[in-house]
């Protein structure tokens, strides 16, 4: 049973038997298993490779092997020899069966020797059956990728090797490599198309097929048949999304048929447009259009027909009455889409149109049901990655998980895109590697067919991006795996005698922001910051010491050197964000500066010139997917360390400043109003104001903020009522001059416009500062109303926000 239920079965932790014991637990275990099964059942281990004897086995391939098959037997090869320092001979089955042998792919012994009821069929061009059939091994798999993913089962499972990144293999030496002499693994993945979008992953195809990571279609080149080609190609030169600008160009149309464009606000868009999806015009245009690319460039399996990247959907009375008849804008969108891939399937019945579920589509048509050769591609980027799809209490989990349901009896065809880091600021935490596991299950059971998991495309060295490709190719082959064994098993191989250091910072991540996003309203989207509470500088102060004595366990290694340093990339990067975020906050408060102060600005600078050292070092590392923003973050560093007179003042400057309650000044604490634990602002702190008064009693002076001379600025108050009763004052609050004694604007909600005990954010007022700062921002309890008295129990500020303004 122990043989049965760890190296029979369909998977088997991931640990390698010879690093049991430095990896403990799990690869302990392992080990007795084996020794297990070899007495217990008798079934002796067949020795593929034993070090100084001379090679016992051959690998064996078909006559006529695929590119595939000829690669695999390489691999397999090479890595057994660099394991054992056996060099196997590799043969053709055009000769009689050698004494030994490994049968690698469609031989012509293969299935004769795996006999019985086996339908090779069902392995389909990616699964494998690795079976002892002693003294032979037959690794069966298909010559179009089935073979390889065999071989590297049995080099990563039987063998022990690891792929971690291409820069960082663990290739263990060993005096002998044995499979179970009863092993019979059947192994098939849950996706068709796998692809983890990492840097990494998609420049590096050995490596990549390695993790048995499949889908390349982004990557816009050719992939080479060894690797088993690209099957899931987006062809045409269309790419896989926002394709409707390619198709119908508003430079070239827009011109003579503005109809053809979004009707938007009672106009026809030019810039930023979608297409007029119920103009007959347009759908000729694009169809034969399509047609076109298909027709010079046969081949691929998907083209894309989908909007573009914004919304701005056509509003025009037909599109309008399609949409409110399907109650989704994807109305207009799949009946277009549908039409198109009528009229493609007359001559290429194989094609299969894509087309979003995005944003405004992502809701599918009430009527409307896809056409069997569309392919709809379904996108999470609203949504809650601090926990599994279907565990986040954030409400636009709920309407994806509707959603999905929608999309998924319409088609046996459905593409998911995932979002798998931070895409502003690439190295920032992204917390959500305990959420992998639980997205994928849910894909599978949802019947996702095309599994693509947006990463940091852009460069190396993302937070975790390391572990999060790896792992994320292990559950997009099998979601069942025990994710615990695997993490265990990367960061023991990625960062040896550093990893507890790590694995400790990692779990606290986790922790943290699994307890900030339980509550709705604090979700882990893909667009986050610095200034994002769950990670603050505390936590900064806690994990320091944990890389500095990660990094030390490893000096004296350079390749796990290399990998600590540049995992401690994120955290650096946090560290001096919020270096940052405090320094100019002295700066807008003109705070006299501290010995606290001069601390910061050694850190901030030492900082800056420890990441821009390890960007070179590196030489691709992407700080966000925006160039303009990575060019300016790049900018800010150099001048942190090595500031240059008259640089422009906002390379990456603040446009915008928080300021927390204890700012504001209060007049008679005690009896108006005073500070105060509130569970429910940003730091867990407010400033509440008592319902006995209605004066303006918390204040701020404008003297103390360095505006930029000239600029217009807005300020904001993060403010909650409890309320007493309806149709009275909540609060007012404004910003006064003083000198002309006039009010610069102002809010004064009344308490029917107001969610009870909720914190919300209320424009006061945008105005000009005064080149003498002597107006000042103001806030008091709602007035009493005719009764006399006030209409709320207390209000609460949590905080105010000035930032400049258009
Ligand atoms: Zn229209």
């Amino acid at each position: 049973m122990a043989t049965g239920s760890t190296l029979n079965g369909k998977q088997h932790g991931g640990i390698s038997l010879e690093r049991g014991a430095f990896l403990k637990g799990a690869g302990a275990m392992a080990l007795f298993f084996v020794t297990a099964s070899a007495t217990a059942f008798g079934a002796a281990p067949m020795e593929i490779a034993v070090r100084g004897a001379a090679p016992a086995y051959t690998i064996v391939v078909p006559e006529k092997a695929s590119p595939v098959e000829k690669y695999a037997a390489g691999e397999l090869q090479a890595f057994l020899e660099k394991v054992t320092g056996v060099n196997l001979p590799i043969a053709t089955d055009a000769g009689p069966l050698p004494n030994k042998a490994i049968l690698l792919g469609e031989t012509r012994h293969s299935l004769a020797l795996l006999n019985g009821a086996f339908d090779p069929k069902t392995l389909g061009s990616d699964g494998f059956r690795l079976a002892a059939r002693p003294p032979h091994l037959v690794a069966y798999g298909s010559a179009k990728r089935g073979a390889l993913y065999a071989a590297y089962e049995i080099l990563e499972t039987h063998a022990g090797c690891r792929w971690y990144a291409s820069w960082h293999s663990v290739i263990p030496k060993k005096d002998r490599v044995a499979v179970p002499g009863d092993l019979d693994d059947v192994q098939t993945p849950a996706f068709a198309m796998r692809q983890p979008f990492w840097y990494d992953i998609n420049k590096h195809r050995d490596f990549s097929a390695r993790l048995r990571v499949n889908g390349y279609n982004h990557t816009g080149d050719d992939v080479d048949e060894k690797y088993g080609g690209d099957s899931f190609r987006f062809g045409g030169g269309l790419g896989s999304c926002h394709t409707f600008n390619t198709l119908l160009p508003p430079s070239v149309y827009f011109d003579k048929h503005p109809e053809y464009f979004s009707f938007v606000k009672g106009k026809r868009l030019n810039g930023r447009t979608q297409l007029c999806l119920t103009n007959p015009d347009v759908l000729r245009i694009v169809t034969s259009n399509v047609l076109e690319r298909i027709r010079k460039d046969p081949g691929a399996k998907f083209y894309g027909v989908s909007q573009n990247d914004w919304y701005n959907y056509c509003e025009c009375e037909k599109c309008a009455a399609i949409d409110k008849e399907e109650e989704s804008h994807a109305g207009t969108m799949v009946r277009f889409v549908n039409a198109i891939a009528e009229a493609v399937e007359k001559e290429f019945p194989d094609v299969i149109i894509e087309t979003l579920a995005y944003q405004y589509t992502r809701k599918p048509p009430k009527k409307t049901r896809l056409r069997h050769n569309v392919m709809p591609c379904l996108c999470t980027i609203e949504c809650d990655f601090a926990r599994p799809m279907n565990e986040s209490p954030y409400a636009e989990n709920k309407a994806f998980m509707k959603d999905i349901c929608g999309w998924k009896t319409q088609t046996d065809q459905l593409y998911l895109w995932d979002y798998v880091t931070e895409f502003q600021n690439f190295p920032l935490p992204f917390p959500n590697v305990y959420a992998l596991q639980g997205n994928v299950k849910f894909f599978r059971e949802n019947n996702v067919k095309e599994l693509f998991e947006q990463g940091d495309q852009c460069g190396r060295h993302g937070a975790f991006a390391e572990l999060k490709g790896w792992l994320l190719a292990k559950l997009l082959w099998n979601p069942d795996r025990e994710v615990e064994p695997l993490i265990a098993d990367f960061f023991a191989g990625y960062y040896g005698k550093a990893a507890p250091f790590i694995r400790e910072y990692f779990e606290e991540l986790h922790r943290r922001q699994r307890a900030w996003s339980a509550d709705p309203s604090h979700p882990l989207r893909i667009w986050t910051s610095a200034a994002f509470r769950a990670l603050d500088d505390d936590f900064i102060a806690w994990a320091k010491p944990l890389w500095r004595s990660a990094v030390e366990a490893v000096k004296d290694d350079p390749a796990l050197s290399y990998n600590v340093r540049m995992s401690a990339f994120s955290f650096d990067f946090l560290h001096l964000e919020r270096i940052g975020m405090t320094l100019r906050r002295k700066d807008i408060l003109f705070a006299p500066r501290t010995s606290a102060d001069d601390a910061r600005f050694a850190e901030q600078k030492a900082l800056a010139k420890s990441l821009l050292d390890r960007m070179d070092e590196a030489k691709d590392i992407r700080l966000s997917e925006s160039l303009p923003r990575h060019n300016a973050l790049v900018a800010g560093w150099k001048s942190i360390v090595a500031p240059v007179t008259n640089a422009p003042v906002d390379a990456i400057a603040p446009q915008c400043t928080e300021l927390e309650e204890s700012q504001l000044r209060l007049d008679k604490p005690g009896k108006w109003g005073e500070f105060v634990d509130d569970p429910k602002a940003g730091d867990g702190k407010a400033l509440k104001l008592f319902n006995t008064h209605f004066e303006w009693c918390a204040t701020f002076s404008m003297g103390r903020v360095k505006f930029r001379p000239g600029a217009k600025y807005k300020i904001r108050a993060r403010v909650r009522v409890e309320k007493e009763r309806d149709g009275g004052e909540a609060f007012w609050a404004g910003v006064y001059d003083p000198v002309s004694k006039k009010g610069l604007g102002g809010v004064q909600p009344r308490t029917d416009a107001i969610k009870d005990s909720e914190y919300v954010w209320y424009d006061v007022c945008t105005w000009m500062p005064r080149a003498d700062g002597k107006e000042y921002f103001w806030f008091g309890p709602g007035r009493f109303g005719k009764d006399g008295k006030s209409s709320i129990k207390a209000v609460y500020i949590d905080k105010i926000e000035l930032s400049q303004s258009k």
